[in-house]
């Protein structure tokens, strides 16, 4: 779980779900209230994460053949494991790093 740099603040997964899918990248500490960021490393972590399924979803249903019904069903799944999964790959900085 993301850990505050300005405080040390442990955020629960509520709070970090919450504030991550708000889709901004300036969050609010919850406990001292100072702006937090994504970190770069974090963003390219879930950057990743978030690409990375789709072509392993499209290759294993045309291989296996699978019907479209399996296929949504699959691609729903991981998207549900990388939403509940995401708020554990987050990381804050204290300053908006650049993303390259
Ligand atoms: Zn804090």
């Amino acid at each position: 779980m993301p850990i505050c740099q300005s405080c040390d603040h442990h955020w629960s997964w509520k709070t970090t779900f919450k504030k991550a899918f708000s889709f901004k990248r300036r969050m609010k500490c919850p406990n001292c209230k100072e702006v937090q960021y994504a970190s770069t490393k974090s963003m390219r972590k879930s950057g990743i994460i978030g690409l990375f399924p789709a072509p392993i979803i499209i290759f294993s249903s045309m291989v296996l053949k699978l019907n479209l019904g399996v296929t949504i069903l699959v691609a729903i799944l991981i998207l549900m494991v990388i939403t509940i999964t995401y708020p554990n790959t987050l990381e804050l900085s204290n300053e908006e790093e650049p993303l390259w």
